[in-house]
Order: C-alpha cells, then structure tokens, then sequence
C-alpha cells in the first residue's frame, strides 16, 4: 500500500533541475517529524513547511499496487510530449518518500517511460534504479546515502552546517536559504542579515556551494 498526500504536473523550482517540467508526488509521513504542529519544537526536524500528513490533498489518496500508482502518475504527464522526444519525468518526495518508495514502484514508473527523481533527507537507504537523487539533510540526522546527483542543503542550519556534509559526494553542491525572516539581530539591516545573504556569502566564500533559491514560491508556480 503506497500512501500519497498529493500528485500534480508543475515545473521543478529548484537544484539543478529548475525549470524542467514534472509530476510532483508527494508521499505521506516523515520520519524526522510527524507533522503535528503540537509536536514540531521537540522533532529532528522543525522548520518543514509541507503538509505531509494524510491522503487528502490534490490526487492524493491510497494505492494497492506500484501498477496503480504508476497509472495514477502517468495520468498527470501531458500525452502530447510524446513525439517530441520530451522524458516524462516524476520527483518523488514528501515527507520523507524513501519510507515508501521502492524497486518495484520504480520499476513500474520506468516500464511507463518516465524518468524518477526523489529528494530525500538521506536519512534511509535509497532503492536501486533512482535517475536523480537529491539529498537534503536536516538537522543532526545521520545521513546514510553518501553519493548522490545534488546535495541540498536549508541554510542556515545550526546542527547542520556545509562544512558537515564533506563526505557526500555529489554532483551538484546547492545552499537554500532558509524561507525564514531574517535572522533578528538588534539594530542591524534586515537585507544584509537575511538568510538569503548569509547563503550570498557561503557560497563566494565557499564556491564549491551554489546558490539556489525556491523559483516556483518567487513566481507563483503551483
Ligand atoms: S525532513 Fe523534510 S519532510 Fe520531513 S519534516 Fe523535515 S522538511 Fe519536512
């Protein structure tokens, strides 16, 4: 039983992949967080801004099968790309979608042309045939997926700082600002204290890291 919060077709926001059109499925449940609010200050993880829980969201809802999901995916592909020689592609996510995500789905979504990213938070051991693996860690979680297409990294995190991550190897190195206000700090401008700046300036300090910033919240893309 696959359980999944929402299924859409948008265009990818951020990490290496920005711009390019997909199916977004999000699975339900974390496992550094439970998603009640009651419970975020003493969870691994507290600054999630996804609502995780449940089935009820847009194309959400339960599948018997890696068969069913993968039709309910592929429905929301537009058909027409076909001839032109486009890849459907899907990002799988959540929560946390490595709690659910496995050969078979993966292997049902390839039998269906589709190319299968997931972003994870490395935390779990990822199935064998993934196309793009994006590890976002959080917090002190121990990370357990140590190669990978795109380590994204929420900035600033005080228990998870870049210089942690050293270990990874990764295609593409990201620093996302936290979508928090500025970081209160009396006196001083809210511009140049923001996390967007402190990220401006690991990143020219550190040009290993490479800025990305959430396009899809900037623009008004569902
Ligand atoms: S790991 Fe991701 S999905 Fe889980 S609580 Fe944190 S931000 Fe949300």
């Amino acid at each position: 039983m696959y359980r999944v919060k929402e299924a859409f077709y948008t265009l990818q926001g951020e990490g290496a992949q920005a711009g390019r059109a997909a199916v977004f499925c999000r699975f339900s449940k974390c496992n550094l967080w439970n998603g009640r609010e009651a419970d975020r200050a003493n969870a691994v993880c507290n600054f999630c801004d996804t609502d995780f829980v449940g089935t009820d969201g847009q194309n959400g809802g339960r599948f018997d099968s890696a068969e069913a999901l993968a039709d309910h995916i592929a429905a929301l592909w537009p058909s027409d790309t076909e001839g032109e020689g486009v890849k459907p592609y899907v990002v799988c996510t959540g929560g946390e979608p490595l709690l659910q995500l496995d050969e078979p789905l993966i292997e049902a979504l390839h039998a269906r042309g589709f190319e299968v990213g997931v972003e994870t938070n490395g935390t779990l051991p990822a199935p064998a045939g993934i196309d793009w693996l994006c590890v976002s860690p959080k917090a002190d979680a121990e990370v357990v997926i140590h190669d990978c297409d795109e380590l994204k990294l929420v900035y600033p995190q005080p228990l998870a700082p870049p210089e942690r991550f050293g270990f990874i190897r990764a295609r593409h190195y990201f620093l996302s600002p936290m979508a928090s206000p500025a970081i209160p700090e009396s006196g001083a401008d809210p511009v140049k204290t923001s996390n967007t700046r402190r990220a401006i300036d690991y990143c020219l300090q550190n040009p290993r890291w490479r800025l990305t910033i959430q396009m899809h919240k900037i623009v008004g893309i569902d």
